[in-house]
């Protein structure tokens, strides 16, 4: 068959695609570059029972088809806990989606059109660029800094352009581990006020904060319904049961409900219904205490070898929760170049290089690390081999 002629959305979002990215593993390749959780805190055995229990008490309806909303219980349960923190949603402003993914899938089909204006950090999600690369916007990177983006330079792009969605990850950012202050929070949704434009609240982590006090989310700030937040079970439960929740106010969330008809129909009622079942037997919220302690561990032990081997001239964020930490090297270095000619192949240690993970591409001397997936000794001889080449690189 002639190769079919694709559509430029499939172009532009094979071009953010970390698959070509990341070198294939090999068995003993050490991976920080993933945002896997560790499988060994998935509650295989608790999971496994709530299964067990919803095929014997409620299996066909279980199986059968239901509706693009998402299981009624599993959002009331989730609406109790979010009015906890003060989120002020009820179960109908809860839409189940397949992971925070799908959620920024259809806010972008929600509200873009080709060349529209969208707000994203610098840098940012390298999943949502792929989301938002089949609507053809128009990127305005904004700057993080050590507290969240900066509201100097986002104040100037708002003040010269249209925007249609700001697009943030306030907590234990992916990639850089950054959460926005309280004080950038509330700035940020005046401005957003200001100047009309939806904020797009992405925060999968929220739970994972292992140091400090947690900060209010942005949904919670808004008073104008101008807020989409997205949530994951993902992190703090399994990925593989591929369930997230996004909040909106009506009408958007109608809107959103007739996309995601269109898109899946909905989310697996298998895994929603286990889920809710798990949330009722088990303690989710010592659950989530001893995945911030593991977190934590994890992190400690990244930051130790890293103090103990990088060399000098290297700089690393100290995050409080979350996956990842972000790695600058000197101006001059490339770590998408170095990690193909000489990491990959010759250390079998995987990061992923800053490259792709600004929507401009421009950025060359970062690295998103990641500390979630390992053990000690395994964090510990990754950091050292890769300091080595790190040191051999940078004194050439
Ligand atoms: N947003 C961010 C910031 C993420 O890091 C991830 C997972 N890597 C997602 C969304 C998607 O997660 P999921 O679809 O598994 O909920």
């Amino acid at each position: 068959m002639d190769q079919p002629q694709l559509a430029t959305r499939t172009t532009l979002t094979s071009q953010t695609g970390l698959e070509d990215l990341i070198p294939d593993l090999t068995d003993d390749t050490i991976s920080f570059a993933g945002g896997l959780p560790d499988p060994a805190q998935f509650p295989k055995q608790a999971i496994s029972d709530s299964f067990q229990r919803v095929l014997a008490n409620n299996g066909l309806d279980a199986l059968q088809y239901h509706n693009a909303k998402g299981y009624l219980p599993l959002r009331e349960q989730l609406a109790e806990r979010l009015d906890q923190e003060n989120y002020q949603v009820n179960a109908d402003q809860i839409l189940l989606t397949q992971g925070a993914q799908q959620g920024l899938d259809l806010v972008a089909k929600l509200l873009l059109n080709k060349g529209d204006h969208v707000i994203v950090e610098a840098p940012t999600y390298v999943g949502a660029l792929a989301a938002f690369a089949a609507y053809e916007p128009h990127y305005h990177e904004i700057p993080l800094e050590s507290d969240g983006m900066d509201l100097v330079q986002l104040n100037k792009v708002l003040l010269t352009q249209k925007i249609k969605i700001i697009y943030t990850v306030p907590n234990f950012q992916n990639p850089t581990g950054i959460v926005m202050s309280l004080a950038k929070r509330q700035q940020l949704i005046e401005l957003a006020n200001r100047y009309n434009v939806i904020i797009l609240e992405d925060d999968p982590y929220h739970y994972l904060r292992f140091v400090g006090e947690t900060l209010p989310s942005l949904k919670s700030l808004d008073t104008q319904g101008r807020v989409i937040s997205l949530g994951s079970f993902s992190k703090i439960l399994a990925p593989g049961l591929r369930i997230g929740w996004l909040l909106a106010a009506e009408p958007l969330l109608k809107q959103i409900r007739y996309l995601k008809d269109g898109a899946d129909l909905e989310s697996p009622t298998l895994t929603q219904q286990v889920i809710s079942d798990y949330l009722l037997h088990n303690d989710f919220d010592a659950h989530l205490e001893v995945l911030r302690k593991d977190y934590l561990q994890k992190r400690n032990w990244m930051l130790a070898a890293l103090k103990q081997y990088l060399p000098a001239g290297f700089s690393y964020t100290q995050p409080e929760g979350g996956f990842f930490l972000w790695l600058t090297g000197p101006a001059d270095l490339n770590f998408e170049k170095l990690l193909r000619e000489q990491i990959a192949p010759q250390e079998h240690l995987l990061y992923v290089p800053s490259t792709h993970l600004y929507a401009s591409n421009s950025v060359l001397n970062s690295a998103r690390i990641s500390y979630a997936t390992y053990d000690q000794a395994t964090i510990d001889l990754g950091v050292s081999k890769l300091s080595q080449a790190l040191a051999r690189e940078v004194s050439h």
